[in-house]
Order: C-alpha cells, then sequence, then structure tokens
C-alpha cells in the first residue's frame, strides 16, 4: 500500500516528534490534539527543530519552509482521519483514551487506512479488538527524541496481517528509521528491558549504593550506554515509568515491582524533566 496522508493523534512529547519527521520526509501530515496549547507547543517545536536542522546542515530551507507550513494542525479527531492512509496514535498510556480515539479513527478513515499505536506496553491485539480492522491495526513503537531515535519498533497483534507490518516497516524506512519486528508480548523488547535497568538503578539509589550522578556515570562509562538510567527516566517520565513498571509487575510478575522511591517521587510530582524535577533538578 503507498502511504501519502499521515495523521498522528496527541501533540505530546511523541506526536509532534513522530509528526516532524512524517512532515521532514514529505508525507501529507496532520497533527490533532482535544488541547489547542498542545497544538501551539508541537508547531513551535516543529519551527525550533527544522530551525536546528538547517543550522546542522541536515534540513535544507526548502524542507524547513514546507515542514513548517505544510503541517496541518486541528482539534477535530474526526476531520483529521478522513484522507489518511496511515493512522499514528500517541495519546497518553491509558486504555480508555486509546480505546476512544481507535473507535473515531476506525470510523471516520478510509476502509484501506493502517491504525497504529506508538503505546509503549498496551497489547496489540486488545488495541486492535477497539477497530473493526485488527488485520490493520499494530504497534509503531517509536523513541524519544524521535527526530534522532533511529528504531521503530514494529509489534504485531494476533491478527495483524503481514501487509500490515510491511506498510509498517516501508514509511518507517521512509523516514529514515530502521526496525525490529517483534511478536506480542508485554513490554515487547525495548520498554521491558528500559523498565528493569531504570527500576535496578533506582533500587540501587534507595539503597545508598552511590549518587544519582555516579550510578549514570558508571553505566555510561563502564557499559558504554549513551545515558544513564536514571537521567533516561527523568526523560521519559517517571510518571510514564510507573506506569509501565506497574503493567510489567502485574503482567510478568515480581521482578517489575515498581522501586519504593520511583512511587515516592511520582507522588511529590517529581515526574522528571516536564516538571523541572524529578531524579535530577533542572533549571
Ligand atoms: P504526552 O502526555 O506528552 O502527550 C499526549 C498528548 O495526547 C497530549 O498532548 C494530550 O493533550 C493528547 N491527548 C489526550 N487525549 C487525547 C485525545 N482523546 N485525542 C487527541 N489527543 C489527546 O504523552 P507522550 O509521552 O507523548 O506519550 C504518548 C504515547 O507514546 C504513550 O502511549 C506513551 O506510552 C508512548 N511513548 C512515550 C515515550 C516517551 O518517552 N515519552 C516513548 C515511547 C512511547
Amino acid at each position: 500500500m503507498v502511504v501519502k496522508q499521515v495523521t498522528v493523534v496527541g501533540a505530546g512529547v511523541m506526536g509532534r516528534g513522530i509528526a516532524y519527521v512524517f512532515a521532514l520526509a514529505g508525507f501529507q501530515t496532520t497533527l490533532t490534539d482535544i488541547s489547542e496549547e498542545q497544538l501551539n507547543r508541537a508547531q513551535q517545536y516543529v519551527e525550533e527543530t527544522a530551525e536546528k536542522g538547517v543550522a546542522k546542515g541536515k534540513v535544507t530551507e526548502e524542507q524547513k519552509a514546507a515542514i513548517v507550513h505544510g503541517l496541518n494542525v486541528t482539534t477535530h479527531l474526526k476531520d483529521a482521519v478522513k484522507q489518511a492512509d496511515l493512522i499514528v496514535e500517541a495519546v497518553p498510556e491509558k486504555r480508555e483514551l486509546k480505546q476512544a480515539v481507535l473507535e473515531v479513527a476506525d470510523e471516520y478513515s478510509p476502509p484501506h487506512a493502517v491504525i497504529a499505536s506508538n503505546t509503549s506496553t498496551i497489547s496489540p491485539t486488545e488495541l486492535g479488538s477497539y477497530t473493526k480492522r485488527s488485520n490493520q491495526t499494530a504497534v509503531m513503537h517509536f523513541f524519544n527524541p524521535v527526530p534522532l531515535m533511529p528504531l521503530v519498533e514494529i509489534v504485531k497483534g494476533l491478527e495483524t496481517s503481514q501487509q500490515t507490518v510491511d506498510t509498517i516497516r516501508e514509511v518507517s524506512e521512509q523516514i529514515g528509521k530502521e526496525t525490529v519486528e517483534v511478536n506480542e508480548f508485554p513490554g515487547f523488547v525495548t520498554s521491558r528491558i528500559s523498565a528493569l535497568i531504570g527500576n535496578e538503578a533506582l533500587h540501587m539509589l534507595q539503597e545508598g549504593v552511590a549518587s544519582a550522578e555516579d550510578i549514570d556515570k558508571a553505566v555510561r562509562l563502564g557499559l558504554n550506554f549513551p545515558m544513564g538510567p536514571l537521567e533516561l527516566a527523568d526523560l521519559v517520565g517517571l510518571d510514564a515509568r510507573l506506569n509501565n513498571l506497574r503493567y510489567l509487575h502485574e503482567t510478568l510478575g515480581e521482578k517489575y515491582r515498581p522501586a519504593p522511591l520511583l512511587e515516592k517521587l511520582v507522588k511529590a510530582g517529581r515526574l522528571g524533566r516536564k516538571t523541572k524535577q524529578g531524579i535530577y533538578k533542572y533549571d
């Protein structure tokens, strides 16, 4: 299937990055959100990211103009999906929200459209069951920050067709991403490993094994990770991390029980970079 029009639902941390990479690759891209404010922020992000791309010589002035003026934004989900060949849902990790969005996307998008979700943990089979086209539904899992991270993890539900996987792989390649294909299992490959490492680092911090800075430094320099697990948790958002761990604990068992320190930080509203304070403080 040839994908020309892409609609991204949810203009938060992930959705705006996803919309940016599709617009940059020349797809007719629409970004929709319930919040005008989030859409304004997303437009500002797209403009700034394109400008940085120009400064680094990675984006041409023409591309920048095409991205900035070509990206459609709207608060009307029904209109946003009407012409879409591919819909990428990136609303918060809550089943009831995703279900509501997928039901509308299914009802109002063309019958050929593929419906993908950027969920970090939720079963693609379950997401597919919210639509009448479970064969055209899959997880298309991007990473933060989307323009820089080279991977898309494609997760197949029980009824996801090979054609749907092929379509997602092809568009991922067109936006310059590598792909892996994963069969449905809680946490896929990446969320499961990342949550476990991050939780272990929080346990160590809580046990007084080392300071946060030294735990991160040890993992960066000794194990050659690009980022320490605690800085990464702050970037992902501690509430999102807690949510993922609770789900993995429920589905995969004791190994994934969230560290009490994580629960405490979230209760205190210290959610990471987005609230300027998490495990670290930010200016
Ligand atoms: P976010 O909270 O930053 O953004 C979510 C956006 O969705 C908000 O702008 C919100 O206004 C909007 N929204 C809420 N309900 C909506 C609705 N009914 N219709 C349209 N828009 C709606 O969340 P995020 O961090 O971008 O995460 C989005 C998804 O991506 C989640 O499923 C998350 O698990 C997944 N994910 C996140 C990361 C990460 O590092 N943040 C990485 C990979 C995957």
